[in-house]
Protein backbone atom coordinates (compact mmCIF):
# COMPACT_ATOMS: atom_id res chain seq x y z
CA UNK A 1 0.00 0.00 0.00
CA UNK A 2 1.04 3.21 -0.45
CA UNK A 3 1.85 5.48 2.35
CA UNK A 4 1.91 9.37 2.58
CA UNK A 5 2.45 11.24 5.25
CA UNK A 6 1.00 14.80 5.63
CA UNK A 7 1.94 17.61 7.95
CA UNK A 8 0.13 20.09 9.49
CA UNK A 9 1.71 23.74 11.11
CA UNK A 10 -0.31 25.87 13.29
CA UNK A 11 0.89 29.34 13.94
CA UNK A 12 2.22 29.83 10.81
CA UNK A 13 -0.74 30.45 9.16
CA UNK A 14 -1.46 33.58 10.68
CA UNK A 15 1.82 35.10 9.44
CA UNK A 16 -0.24 37.04 5.82
CA UNK A 17 2.24 38.70 3.49
CA UNK A 18 5.31 36.74 5.28
CA UNK A 19 3.78 32.95 5.55
CA UNK A 20 5.70 31.95 2.52
CA UNK A 21 9.04 32.40 4.54
CA UNK A 22 8.29 30.85 7.67
CA UNK A 23 6.70 27.45 4.97
CA UNK A 24 9.95 27.71 3.11
CA UNK A 25 12.14 27.69 6.69
CA UNK A 26 9.95 24.55 7.42
CA UNK A 27 10.09 22.72 5.05
CA UNK A 28 13.81 22.93 4.65
CA UNK A 29 14.29 22.08 8.34
CA UNK A 30 12.08 19.43 7.73
CA UNK A 31 14.26 17.87 4.58
CA UNK A 32 17.34 18.66 6.78
CA UNK A 33 16.04 16.05 9.71
CA UNK A 34 14.90 13.87 6.92
CA UNK A 35 17.86 13.34 4.63
CA UNK A 36 17.53 10.84 1.78
CA UNK A 37 14.79 9.56 3.55
CA UNK A 38 11.77 11.13 1.75
CA UNK A 39 10.31 13.69 -0.71
CA UNK A 40 9.24 16.86 1.02
CA UNK A 41 7.08 19.39 -0.73
CA UNK A 42 4.24 21.75 0.05
CA UNK A 43 1.00 22.23 -1.52
CA UNK A 44 -1.98 24.30 -0.36
CA UNK A 45 -1.61 24.58 3.38
CA UNK A 46 0.24 21.25 3.68
CA UNK A 47 3.26 19.75 3.66
CA UNK A 48 4.06 16.21 2.58
CA UNK A 49 6.87 13.54 2.82
CA UNK A 50 6.45 10.90 0.48
CA UNK A 51 8.94 7.93 2.07
CA UNK A 52 11.33 6.16 -0.19
CA UNK A 53 11.03 2.69 -0.66
CA UNK A 54 12.18 0.67 1.52
CA UNK A 55 12.28 3.52 4.65
CA UNK A 56 11.03 2.59 7.90
CA UNK A 57 8.15 4.72 8.30
CA UNK A 58 7.46 4.73 11.83
CA UNK A 59 11.18 5.94 12.61
CA UNK A 60 10.80 8.71 9.56
CA UNK A 61 7.56 9.65 11.71
CA UNK A 62 9.38 10.71 14.26
CA UNK A 63 11.56 11.98 12.77
CA UNK A 64 9.08 14.91 11.92
CA UNK A 65 7.40 15.08 14.91
CA UNK A 66 11.03 16.23 16.62
CA UNK A 67 10.40 19.36 13.98
CA UNK A 68 9.31 23.11 15.27
CA UNK A 69 6.58 24.39 13.68
CA UNK A 70 4.94 20.97 12.95
CA UNK A 71 1.89 20.65 14.57
CA UNK A 72 0.55 17.18 13.51
CA UNK A 73 1.87 14.54 11.55
CA UNK A 74 -0.34 12.30 9.98
CA UNK A 75 0.09 8.94 8.31
CA UNK A 76 -1.64 8.63 5.50
CA UNK A 77 -2.61 5.56 2.51
CA UNK A 78 -2.99 7.12 -0.85
CA UNK A 79 -5.25 4.42 -2.94
CA UNK A 80 -7.65 4.67 -6.10
CA UNK A 81 -10.39 7.39 -5.96
CA UNK A 82 -13.31 4.18 -6.66
CA UNK A 83 -15.47 4.24 -3.78
CA UNK A 84 -15.40 0.17 -2.93
CA UNK A 85 -11.32 0.60 -3.10
CA UNK A 86 -11.14 3.67 -0.20
CA UNK A 87 -13.36 1.21 1.71
CA UNK A 88 -11.42 -1.69 1.59
CA UNK A 89 -8.14 0.79 2.10
CA UNK A 90 -9.64 1.82 5.37
CA UNK A 91 -10.87 -1.85 6.62
CA UNK A 92 -7.12 -2.56 5.98
CA UNK A 93 -5.34 0.21 7.37
CA UNK A 94 -7.78 1.39 10.76
CA UNK A 95 -7.64 -0.66 13.27
CA UNK A 96 -10.87 -0.76 14.44
CA UNK A 97 -10.77 -3.03 17.15
CA UNK A 98 -9.44 0.06 19.60
CA UNK A 99 -12.59 1.92 19.51
CA UNK A 100 -16.51 1.81 20.32
CA UNK A 101 -17.24 4.63 17.89
CA UNK A 102 -16.60 6.59 14.93
CA UNK A 103 -17.01 9.22 12.18
CA UNK A 104 -16.42 9.38 8.83
CA UNK A 105 -15.47 13.35 7.45
CA UNK A 106 -14.57 13.79 3.73
CA UNK A 107 -13.08 16.68 2.03
CA UNK A 108 -13.21 16.74 -1.47
CA UNK A 109 -10.69 19.40 -3.65
CA UNK A 110 -11.01 16.99 -6.38
CA UNK A 111 -14.63 19.11 -7.76
CA UNK A 112 -14.57 16.03 -10.41
CA UNK A 113 -15.74 13.79 -8.57
CA UNK A 114 -18.98 12.59 -8.87
CA UNK A 115 -20.07 12.32 -5.34
CA UNK A 116 -20.15 15.10 -2.47
CA UNK A 117 -18.42 14.63 0.39
CA UNK A 118 -21.61 14.27 2.54
CA UNK A 119 -22.26 10.79 0.12
CA UNK A 120 -19.05 9.63 0.24
CA UNK A 121 -19.52 9.91 3.93
CA UNK A 122 -22.35 7.79 4.37
CA UNK A 123 -21.34 5.17 1.70
CA UNK A 124 -17.94 4.52 3.34
CA UNK A 125 -19.50 4.67 7.02
CA UNK A 126 -21.66 1.68 5.66
CA UNK A 127 -18.75 -0.19 4.65
CA UNK A 128 -17.19 0.26 8.34
CA UNK A 129 -20.23 -0.82 9.85
CA UNK A 130 -20.32 -3.83 7.46
CA UNK A 131 -17.31 -4.99 8.29
CA UNK A 132 -17.44 -4.37 12.33
CA UNK A 133 -21.09 -4.53 13.61
CA UNK A 134 -19.89 -3.34 16.71
CA UNK A 135 -19.08 0.10 15.99
CA UNK A 136 -21.37 2.81 15.99
CA UNK A 137 -21.40 6.23 14.66
CA UNK A 138 -20.98 9.18 16.96
CA UNK A 139 -20.89 12.89 15.10
CA UNK A 140 -20.36 14.69 17.96
CA UNK A 141 -17.32 12.82 19.95
CA UNK A 142 -16.53 9.75 18.32
CA UNK A 143 -13.48 7.78 19.46
CA UNK A 144 -11.73 7.91 16.03
CA UNK A 145 -12.55 9.84 13.19
CA UNK A 146 -11.90 8.35 9.64
CA UNK A 147 -10.51 11.36 6.70
CA UNK A 148 -10.97 10.89 3.31
CA UNK A 149 -9.70 13.51 0.84
CA UNK A 150 -10.45 13.24 -2.59
CA UNK A 151 -7.59 14.74 -4.51
CA UNK A 152 -6.84 14.99 -8.32
CA UNK A 153 -3.73 12.39 -7.71
CA UNK A 154 -6.49 9.87 -5.73
CA UNK A 155 -7.75 9.07 -2.50
CA UNK A 156 -6.04 10.49 0.66
CA UNK A 157 -7.39 7.97 3.60
CA UNK A 158 -6.17 8.45 7.74
CA UNK A 159 -7.27 8.26 11.00
CA UNK A 160 -4.68 9.31 13.71
CA UNK A 161 -3.04 12.13 14.45
CA UNK A 162 0.05 12.59 16.12
CA UNK A 163 1.32 15.64 17.84
CA UNK A 164 4.44 17.59 16.54
CA UNK A 165 5.82 19.96 19.23
CA UNK A 166 4.52 22.99 17.65
CA UNK A 167 6.22 26.32 17.99
CA UNK A 168 8.09 28.14 14.95
CA UNK A 169 10.61 26.78 12.43
CA UNK A 170 14.49 26.85 13.47
CA UNK A 171 15.67 29.72 12.47
CA UNK A 172 13.02 31.73 11.97
CA UNK A 173 13.30 34.00 14.87
CA UNK A 174 17.16 35.07 15.12
CA UNK A 175 19.82 33.74 17.60
CA UNK A 176 20.19 33.69 21.03
CA UNK A 177 22.94 32.84 23.80
CA UNK A 178 21.53 30.58 26.43
CA UNK A 179 23.62 30.49 29.67
CA UNK A 180 23.83 26.74 29.97
CA UNK A 181 25.20 25.39 33.78
CA UNK A 182 24.80 21.60 34.54
CA UNK A 183 21.49 21.50 36.07
CA UNK A 184 18.00 21.09 35.01
CA UNK A 185 16.46 24.08 34.38
CA UNK A 186 18.61 25.80 31.82
CA UNK A 187 18.50 23.29 29.51
CA UNK A 188 14.65 23.26 29.54
CA UNK A 189 15.17 27.12 29.50
CA UNK A 190 17.17 26.29 26.10
CA UNK A 191 14.44 24.03 24.67
CA UNK A 192 11.84 26.45 25.14
CA UNK A 193 13.38 29.30 23.28
CA UNK A 194 14.62 27.05 20.39
CA UNK A 195 10.95 25.99 20.45
CA UNK A 196 10.15 29.65 19.29
CA UNK A 197 11.88 29.31 16.12
CA UNK A 198 15.69 30.93 17.42
CA UNK A 199 19.14 29.55 16.52
CA UNK A 200 21.23 29.13 19.67
CA UNK A 201 24.63 29.47 21.02
CA UNK A 202 25.63 28.50 24.54
CA UNK A 203 27.88 29.81 27.57
CA UNK A 204 28.85 28.01 30.25
CA UNK A 205 30.88 28.78 33.44
CA UNK A 206 33.86 26.52 34.96
CA UNK A 207 35.83 27.05 37.77
CA UNK A 208 39.03 24.39 37.24
CA UNK A 209 39.97 22.69 39.78
CA UNK A 210 36.78 23.40 42.03
CA UNK A 211 34.86 21.41 38.96
CA UNK A 212 35.96 18.80 37.51
CA UNK A 213 36.16 17.37 34.15
CA UNK A 214 33.56 15.43 34.54
CA UNK A 215 31.17 18.33 35.29
CA UNK A 216 32.50 19.96 31.97
CA UNK A 217 31.41 16.60 29.87
CA UNK A 218 27.55 16.98 31.36
CA UNK A 219 27.58 20.42 30.13
CA UNK A 220 28.80 19.18 26.63
CA UNK A 221 26.03 16.21 26.92
CA UNK A 222 23.59 18.66 27.41
CA UNK A 223 24.26 20.66 24.57
CA UNK A 224 24.27 17.79 22.13
CA UNK A 225 20.68 16.96 23.68
CA UNK A 226 19.68 20.20 22.99
CA UNK A 227 21.35 20.32 19.71
CA UNK A 228 18.82 17.99 18.41
CA UNK A 229 16.33 20.14 18.50
CA UNK A 230 18.31 23.31 17.15
CA UNK A 231 20.36 21.41 14.56
CA UNK A 232 23.69 21.88 16.25
CA UNK A 233 24.89 25.17 18.32
CA UNK A 234 28.47 26.17 20.00
CA UNK A 235 29.23 25.92 23.36
CA UNK A 236 31.54 29.11 24.51
CA UNK A 237 33.26 27.55 27.52
CA UNK A 238 34.54 30.13 29.74
CA UNK A 239 36.95 29.95 32.66
CA UNK A 240 35.71 31.41 35.75
CA UNK A 241 38.20 30.60 38.39
CA UNK A 242 40.36 33.52 38.92
CA UNK A 243 37.30 35.61 39.28
CA UNK A 244 35.57 33.77 41.77
CA UNK A 245 38.91 34.18 43.58
CA UNK A 246 39.44 37.55 43.51
CA UNK A 247 35.64 38.63 44.18
CA UNK A 248 35.39 36.08 47.40
CA UNK A 249 38.57 37.72 48.31
CA UNK A 250 38.02 41.10 48.11
CA UNK A 251 33.97 42.01 48.22
CA UNK A 252 31.26 41.38 50.93
CA UNK A 253 31.47 37.75 51.36
CA UNK A 254 27.60 37.98 51.52
CA UNK A 255 27.09 39.67 47.51
CA UNK A 256 29.30 36.85 46.30
CA UNK A 257 26.32 35.65 44.69
CA UNK A 258 25.09 38.49 43.04
CA UNK A 259 28.59 40.10 41.93
CA UNK A 260 29.15 36.67 40.05
CA UNK A 261 25.68 36.54 38.72
CA UNK A 262 26.55 40.42 37.53
CA UNK A 263 29.74 39.04 35.83
CA UNK A 264 28.46 36.11 34.08
CA UNK A 265 25.91 38.20 32.63
CA UNK A 266 28.07 40.82 31.33
CA UNK A 267 30.61 38.06 29.87
CA UNK A 268 27.64 36.22 28.17
CA UNK A 269 26.33 39.56 26.57
CA UNK A 270 29.49 40.45 24.67
CA UNK A 271 29.84 36.97 23.77
CA UNK A 272 26.58 37.04 22.76
CA UNK A 273 27.42 40.35 20.60
CA UNK A 274 30.31 38.90 19.16
CA UNK A 275 28.40 36.03 17.90
CA UNK A 276 25.35 37.41 16.57
CA UNK A 277 23.20 37.00 19.10
CA UNK A 278 20.18 39.41 20.28
CA UNK A 279 19.28 38.19 23.70
CA UNK A 280 20.55 36.34 26.38
CA UNK A 281 18.33 33.23 27.76
CA UNK A 282 18.47 31.80 31.51
CA UNK A 283 17.13 28.93 33.31
CA UNK A 284 15.84 31.40 36.05
CA UNK A 285 12.65 30.69 38.22
CA UNK A 286 11.15 33.70 40.30
CA UNK A 287 11.93 32.77 43.92
CA UNK A 288 13.70 29.19 43.08
CA UNK A 289 16.97 30.19 44.91
CA UNK A 290 18.55 33.68 46.53
CA UNK A 291 19.63 35.09 43.36
CA UNK A 292 16.23 34.83 41.54
CA UNK A 293 13.90 37.02 43.63
CA UNK A 294 12.91 40.15 41.97
CA UNK A 295 15.15 42.63 43.55
CA UNK A 296 18.33 40.33 42.63
CA UNK A 297 17.16 40.07 38.92
CA UNK A 298 16.98 43.24 38.81
CA UNK A 299 20.37 43.92 39.73
CA UNK A 300 21.74 41.42 37.77
CA UNK A 301 19.80 42.74 34.56
CA UNK A 302 20.88 46.43 35.23
CA UNK A 303 24.32 45.81 33.67
CA UNK A 304 22.97 43.15 30.91
CA UNK A 305 23.77 45.16 27.44
CA UNK A 306 20.98 43.22 25.66
CA UNK A 307 17.39 41.72 26.65
CA UNK A 308 17.35 38.77 29.11
CA UNK A 309 14.55 36.20 28.74
CA UNK A 310 13.95 34.01 31.48
CA UNK A 311 11.20 31.84 29.53
CA UNK A 312 11.10 29.27 32.99
CA UNK A 313 10.38 32.49 35.26
CA UNK A 314 6.79 31.69 36.06
CA UNK A 315 7.18 27.73 36.48
CA UNK A 316 6.89 25.56 39.16
CA UNK A 317 10.11 22.90 39.27
CA UNK A 318 7.47 20.06 39.26
CA UNK A 319 6.67 21.37 35.90
CA UNK A 320 10.51 22.37 34.50
CA UNK A 321 11.07 18.41 35.72
CA UNK A 322 8.54 17.01 33.96
CA UNK A 323 9.50 19.24 30.53
CA UNK A 324 13.24 18.05 31.00
CA UNK A 325 12.10 14.57 30.87
CA UNK A 326 10.23 15.34 27.73
CA UNK A 327 12.84 16.56 26.08
CA UNK A 328 15.04 14.07 27.30
CA UNK A 329 17.78 16.22 29.10
CA UNK A 330 16.70 15.14 32.97
CA UNK A 331 18.83 12.59 33.28
CA UNK A 332 21.61 13.91 32.34
CA UNK A 333 20.82 16.84 34.00
CA UNK A 334 20.99 14.73 37.59
CA UNK A 335 24.08 13.64 37.21
CA UNK A 336 26.20 14.63 40.74
CA UNK A 337 28.35 16.91 39.45
CA UNK A 338 29.34 20.18 40.98
CA UNK A 339 28.56 23.63 39.69
CA UNK A 340 31.26 26.59 39.92
CA UNK A 341 27.90 28.94 41.36
CA UNK A 342 27.69 25.93 44.15
CA UNK A 343 31.32 26.05 45.35
CA UNK A 344 31.41 30.08 45.78
CA UNK A 345 28.23 30.11 47.42
CA UNK A 346 28.00 32.60 50.84
CA UNK A 347 26.07 30.97 53.73
CA UNK A 348 24.14 34.14 53.67
CA UNK A 349 23.31 35.43 50.56
CA UNK A 350 21.57 39.05 50.42
CA UNK A 351 18.02 38.17 48.90
CA UNK A 352 16.84 41.48 48.67
CA UNK A 353 20.31 43.28 47.41
CA UNK A 354 20.63 47.31 46.51
CA UNK A 355 21.83 48.41 43.08
CA UNK A 356 23.86 51.04 44.83
CA UNK A 357 25.39 48.96 47.65
CA UNK A 358 26.29 46.35 45.41
CA UNK A 359 28.07 48.93 42.78
CA UNK A 360 30.11 49.61 45.70
CA UNK A 361 31.44 45.85 46.57
CA UNK A 362 32.04 46.19 42.76
CA UNK A 363 34.48 48.69 42.76
CA UNK A 364 36.39 46.46 45.36
CA UNK A 365 37.66 44.50 42.00
CA UNK A 366 38.83 45.31 38.32
CA UNK A 367 35.60 43.96 36.79
CA UNK A 368 36.49 45.36 32.93
CA UNK A 369 40.15 43.36 33.53
CA UNK A 370 38.54 40.18 34.92
CA UNK A 371 35.89 39.98 32.28
CA UNK A 372 38.21 40.92 29.25
CA UNK A 373 40.57 37.83 30.76
CA UNK A 374 37.64 35.48 30.58
CA UNK A 375 36.98 36.51 27.22
CA UNK A 376 40.04 35.89 25.88
CA UNK A 377 40.69 32.52 27.58
CA UNK A 378 37.41 31.37 25.88
CA UNK A 379 37.13 27.85 24.26
CA UNK A 380 34.95 27.44 21.42
CA UNK A 381 33.26 23.93 21.02
CA UNK A 382 30.86 23.13 18.09
CA UNK A 383 28.60 20.11 19.56
P1 LIG B 1 20.05 25.28 36.65
O1 LIG B 1 19.23 24.13 37.07
O2 LIG B 1 19.82 25.67 35.23
O3 LIG B 1 21.50 25.08 36.99
P2 LIG B 1 19.62 26.64 39.10
O4 LIG B 1 18.27 26.47 39.64
O5 LIG B 1 20.69 25.76 39.62
O6 LIG B 1 19.54 26.51 37.51
P3 LIG B 1 21.32 28.95 39.42
O7 LIG B 1 22.49 28.10 39.73
O8 LIG B 1 21.04 30.13 40.26
O9 LIG B 1 19.95 28.16 39.35
O10 LIG B 1 21.43 29.44 37.96
C1 LIG B 1 20.45 30.20 37.34
C2 LIG B 1 20.74 30.29 35.88
O11 LIG B 1 22.02 30.90 35.65
C3 LIG B 1 20.85 28.92 35.21
O12 LIG B 1 19.59 28.44 34.82
C4 LIG B 1 21.73 29.22 34.04
O13 LIG B 1 21.00 29.84 32.98
C5 LIG B 1 22.71 30.25 34.61
N1 LIG B 1 23.92 29.59 35.13
C6 LIG B 1 24.16 29.15 36.38
N2 LIG B 1 25.37 28.57 36.47
C7 LIG B 1 25.92 28.65 35.25
C8 LIG B 1 27.17 28.22 34.67
N3 LIG B 1 28.10 27.59 35.38
N4 LIG B 1 27.39 28.45 33.37
C9 LIG B 1 26.45 29.09 32.62
N5 LIG B 1 25.27 29.51 33.09
C10 LIG B 1 25.00 29.29 34.39
MG1 LIG C 1 22.63 25.63 38.65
Amino acid sequence: MKEIILIKYGEIILKGLNRHIFEDKLVRNIRHKVGEDAKVYKSRATLYAEPKEGVNVDELVQKIREVFGVVYVIRTAVCDKDLAVIGKTILSYVNFSAYKTFKVETKRADKSYPMQSPQISAEIGGMILEAHPRLTVDVHNPCVTVSVEIREGGAYVYAEKQKGPGGMPTGSAGKVMLLLSGGIDSPVAGYMMARRGTNMDAVHFFSPPFTSEKAKEKVLDLAKILARYTGGMRVHIVPFTEQQLQMKAKCPQEHLTILMRRMMMQIACRIAEQSGAGAVVTGESLGQVASQTLEAIGVTDACATMPCFRPLIGMDKEDIIALARKIDSYETSILPYEDCCTIFVPKHPTTKPRLDKILESEKLIDTEALIQKAIEETVHIDV
